[in-house]
Formats: C-alpha cells, sequence, structure tokens
C-alpha cells in the first residue's frame, strides 16, 4: 500500500549505533510559542520522537522561549497538547530556554573575560550597514576594543534596566571578514523591558536564537540536534560557541528540508494573520494547517504519522508536497476505521405511495462492511424518505444511473423503487417524488430488469438533523505566498467553508464529539468536537471519497 520515503537522519543514527559510535541518542523538538504548530511542525515532531521512539533515547520537548513580546503562555498549552496528541510523550519536564538564562548570562561573561564578546552601542541599522555583505567584507564597531571590566560593568547594567531598549547589544568578537555572515561578530544579547511568560521581569536582556539554542542543547544533553535547512549557514556559529565555551556536551547539528505543501502556508506568523483578521475562526478552524484544525477536521494521529513517513527526510528541498499526499493518509485510515453511515446532504422529500403510514421495517446492517468489531446499524424504512437532490435528474441523459421520471433506483440496503410523479412547487423547483416500492427486490434483483444505481436515504420520520460543513482548501492557489510581496490573503477561496442543513441515519443521533464516520458515497465526516453534542449535531467535512493521490 503506502510505502515509507528514505529517512537519511534515521539511517545515518542507526550506522553510529551499529559502528559503536554513538550509544544513547538524545534528540529535542525546540518550538518557539509563538503561535500554533502546523503541519510542518509535526515532521520535525515525528521526526525528533520518532528517533527517540526507534533507538530507544530520548527527546526533550524545549520552548525555545528567547522572545517575549511574542510568545504567550496560551500557544505553550497548546503546543503540549498537540505533542501528546500526535502519540508522543516528552522524556522529562517540559523544558525552556528560559531555564538555562543565568546559565547563559554566566558564559556571556566567559566571553567577555576570554575577550571574546564586547557591548556595541551602534544601532541595529550601523551594525547591519558595518556587517559588509556577501561581496563585501564588514568593518569592526568602533567600540569592539572595549576592555573586559567596561565589558562586564556594561553587560550587567543592561541586564538590570539601566538602559533603553535599541541602546546596546552584546555581541561576539568573532570575524568582521568572515565569508559567513553569521560569524560576523553576531548578537548575543538584546535589551527588551518585557514580561516574559516564565520568567516575569527578572531580566531586561535576552539572548539571541543562536547564543540560546546550541548551548541549551549542550546543557541537556542533546546528541542529534534536528532542524531545518535554513540554519546550515548558522551551523559554524553553533559550533563557536560549542568551542568557546565550557560547556558539559557537544551535540551536533543536522540540517534537513522542511516541509512545503501546496495551496497550504507553514509559517506561524502567516496563520496568525488569518487568525487575527478573522478569516478562519481560530487557530484550531477545519480549514488550518495546523495540527489541532487537522484535527478539529477529523483527522487522526495515525494518518498525520503516516503521511510524515511517506514524505521521508532528505537534505534535498523536495519543492512542494502535493496535498492529495495528506489527504490520502487521512482517506485510507477511515476507509479501514470509520463506521459508515447514511447522511442525506441535500434533502428532496420521497412519499413511497404503495407503503402505507403505519409500515415500518428495520434493517440490520454492518457497521462497517469488512469488521464486525462495530455495532450492527438498525436503519428504519417508512412512507417518506429523503434522498440527495443531486440523485434525481429530471431530463436525464441515458448514462445517469439514478432516479428519473420513470426510471428505477435501488435504495441502498432496501428495495428498487420507481419515480412515478415530480411534484413541483409555484416556482417551478422540485419539491417531492412519488414513488412505488417493488417489493420483490429485497436482497435481490428485480425481475426481467436491470437496475444499477444504487443512492443513499434516510427515513423521514427516523431521520436526525445536523449541520454539516463542508470544508475546501483556503487558497486557490498552490503556493500562495510564493510572491514575497503579493499578499497572500489575495488567494483566499471564497468557497472554503459552506454549511449546510442535512439529514442523517438513527445511528448519527448518539455521535459525540472527534467520531468519525464514512457517510456513505458522500465523503469522510467528523462530529465537530467544540460545537457537536447529541441533540445538536455538527459535522465537519475531512475527505472526499476519491482519492487523487498519484503515487
Ligand atoms: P514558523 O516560521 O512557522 O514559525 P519556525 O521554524 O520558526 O516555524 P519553531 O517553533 O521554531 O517554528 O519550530 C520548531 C521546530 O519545527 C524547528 O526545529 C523547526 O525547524 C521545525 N519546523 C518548522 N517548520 C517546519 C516545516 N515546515 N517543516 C519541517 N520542520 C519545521
Ligand atoms: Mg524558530
Ligand atoms: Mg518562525
Amino acid at each position: 500500500e503506502t510505502t515509507s520515503a528514505p529517512n537519511f537522519i534515521r539511517n545515518q543514527i542507526r550506522e553510529e549505533i551499529e559502528a559503536g559510535r554513538s550509544q544513547k541518542i538524545v534528540t529535542r523538538f525546540p518550538p518557539e510559542p509563538n503561535g500554533f504548530l502546523h503541519i510542518g511542525h509535526a515532521k520535525s515532531i515525528c521526526l525528533n520522537f520518532g528517533l527517540a521512539e526507534q533507538f530507544g533515547g530520548d527527546c526533550h520537548l524545549r520552548f525555545d522561549d528567547t522572545n517575549p513580546a511574542k510568545e504567550e503562555q496560551e500557544y505553550i498549552d497548546a503546543i503540549k497538547e498537540d505533542v501528546h496528541w500526535l502519540g508522543f510523550q516528552w522524556s522529562g519536564d517540559v523544558r525552556h530556554a528560559s531555564d538555562y538564562f543565568d546559565q547563559l548570562y554566566a558564559w556571556a561573561q566567559h566571553l567577555i573575560r576570554e575577550g571574546k564578546a564586547y557591548v556595541d552601542d551602534l544601532s541595529a541599522e550601523e551594525i547591519r550597514e558595518y556587517r559588509g555583505t556577501l561581496t563585501a567584507p564588514g568593518k569592526p564597531s568602533p567600540y569592539r576594543e572595549r576592555s573586559v571590566e567596561d565589558n562586564l560593568d556594561l553587560l550587567e547594567r543592561m541586564r538590570t534596566g539601566e538602559f533603553a531598549e535599541g541602546e546596546k547589544v552584546l555581541r561576539a568578537k568573532i570575524d568582521m571578514s568572515s565569508p559567513n555572515i553569521n560569524l560576523r561578530d553576531p548578537i548575543l544579547y538584546r535589551i527588551r523591558h518585557a514580561q516574559h511568560h516564565q520568567t516575569g521581569d527578572k531580566w531586561k536582556i535576552y539572548p539571541s536564537y543562536d547564543f540560546t539554542h546550541g548551548q541549551s542543547d549542550a546543557i541537556e544533553g542533546i546528541t542529534h540536534s534536528v532542524c531545518t535547512l535554513e540554519f546550515e549557514d548558522h551551523r559554524p556559529l553553533y559550533e563557536w560557541f560549542l568551542d568557546n565555551l565550557p560547556v558539559p556536551a557537544k551535540p551536533r547539528q543536522i540540517e534537513f528540508a522542511r516541509l512545503n505543501l501546496n495551496y497550504t502556508l507553514t509559517s506561524k506568523r502567516k496563520l496568525k494573520m488569518l487568525v487575527d483578521n478573522g478569516i478562519v475562526d481560530g487557530w484550531d478552524d477545519p480549514r488550518m494547517p495546523t495540527i489541532s484544525g487537522l484535527r478539529r477536521r477529523g483527522y487522526t494521529p495515525g494518518a498525520i504519522r503516516k503521511f510524515c513517513e511517506m514524505i521521508g527526510v532528505t537534505r534535498a528541498d523536495g519543492g512542494l508536497v502535493d496535498i492529495a499526499m495528506l489527504t490520502h493518509a487521512i482517506r485510507s485510515d477511515l476507509e479501514d476505521n470509520a463506521p459508515r453511515a447514511m447522511c442525506v446532504l441535500k434533502p428532496l422529500k420521497v412519499v413511497l405511495t404503495n407503503v402505507s403510514e403505519e409500515h415500518e421495517e428495520v434493517y440490520e446492517v454492518p457497521g462497517h462492511p469488512a469488521r464486525d468489531d462495530f455495532p450492527v446499524r438498525r436503519i428504519p424504512f417508512t412512507r417518506e424518505l429523503w434522498i440527495d437532490q443531486d440523485d434525481f435528474m429530471e431530463d436525464a441523459p441515458k448514462k445517469f444511473f439514478r432516479l428519473a421520471p420513470g426510471k428505477e433506483v435501488r435504495l441502498r440496503n432496501s428495495y428498487v423503487i420507481r419515480c412515478d410523479d415530480v411534484i413541483k412547487n409555484a416556482a417551478g423547483e422540485v419539491e417531492e417524488l412519488r414513488c412505488s416500492v417493488d417489493f420483490d427486490t429485497l436482497g435481490k434483483n428485480p425481475e426481467g430488469r436491470k437496475v444499477k444505481g444504487v443512492i443513499h436515504w434516510v427515513s423521514a420520520k427516523h431521520g436526525v438533523p445536523m449541520e454539516v460543513r463542508l470544508y475546501d482548501n483556503l487558497f486557490l492557489v498552490e503556493q500562495p505566498d510564493k510572491d514575497k510581496d503579493a499578499d497572500f490573503l489575495d488567494h483566499l477561496n471564497p468557497e472554503s467553508l459552506a454549511a449546510v442543513q442535512a439529514i442523517g441515519e438513527p445511528s448519527l443521533a448518539t455521535a459525540n464529539g472527534e467520531d468519525r464516520f464514512q457517510f456513505e458515497r458522500v465523503g469522510y465526516f467528523c462530529a465537530d468536537r467544540h460545537a457537536s453534542r447529541p441533540g445538536h449535531l455538527v459535522f465537519n467535512r475531512t475527505v472526499g471519497l476519491k482519492d487523487s493521490w498519484a503515487k
């Protein structure tokens, strides 16, 4: 069936272990709590936690929380829930880069004492200017040769809040003419007079990503620090810190290609704009590519994990992954695991003229065609039914095998009926069909003729009303943020959500939030985990039935 693609990091670690070069591996997943996790993060989660699982190692969950202005406790809580929901458990307590602020500060002082860091008074703009470009070397800041004493004193005063934001930074003293711009005296600390969700107002300075990440890895004994390719150019700096500080371990950074999915944004910043502008109903709107949005849409953890296995892990930028691969993963999961039900999305009344008002029979139907561990469904059949408007055509072409005037069709699990009369309202719209039942067709073919079509239906007397939300891609183009300057909001699909009032078979009446079904002939649906409850059903369409993924 579906195969897994190569994972070069897994192969590499397997070789290391077989050759005795690695014993216990420790990985980490290091999100910044500045938004909800998306499907791209799922790739990183499955990779990091998967490696630990596979090789009997540990995987830490560490919040990379060095930018208090953009971070919130709400995001921390959501991220923890998403990781758990995907089926992973981090080793030990949740960790935060901010847990190491004291140690990082001591290490900054260490670099100063070694003559490898200095306080710079240049403005952000001047620093950029002095840094040079790929073709022009940088030039040293006039503050680069400050004494150790001055630097230690200024850093301490930065820490205690004596200076305004932007007035000073701490920089490493490395090489202003390095071909790698990351080594041209990178910034270690910035002044930020902000309230931090973990450390409160203790700090007035915050370490940069580069000064934080590798050292946090070292403190935690991370062996393989897996990150996306944007950080490849940062690796020499990552290693410079480890080589120039008395760190307890030497983790290794390994880069892989990030996931990009067509019709989908994988950037927290841009997803936040959709939320902030009210374009979607929060971070877990079922149209969002967030883990919580996919969950609410009806995705299972297994399908997301399988998708991540299918896309593999490489160093080569794989371009855009087809979203059909993601929908394939959930569709094949639900095909095997979702109970069946009949539900009519666009109801059209059918009156069976040769069935009496009192008549009632009940069919017992398997919950799933290939499994016997689902409860049997009880499907009542009565005089009045609902069928789908799309299953009737007044002027039907020859190949239309559903219902048409004078034509026959089989009701799924029940009889063959014939359409005798079409009742219209004053506006000329079809309002009701009068049909008759051939009672000699239950479980057998009609005499002397072939009836090809089978349609789904629901007893009008027993059907349960429900709201069904039909979701589609949020964007009309494959790469909504391709053009850096163009507004991705210009490419929104105005029909990404259509809500209809549907009628389902009685077995749906007791559905709880997150229960998933195949609505036969229609698609896969999931009871909304927030809005749905027995007595007030709301279903979200997860995916249609048709698989368009070509292997
Ligand atoms: P975003 O730009 O969406 O905020 P990020 O990389 O800044 O993404 P982090 O919270 O720093 O978000 O990400 C945590 C981890 O997830 C990092 O190791 C990062 O490399 C990884 N990651 C983020 N996006 C993707 C993606 N599209 N594919 C694979 N891994 C990703
Ligand atoms: Mg990041
Ligand atoms: Mg980011």
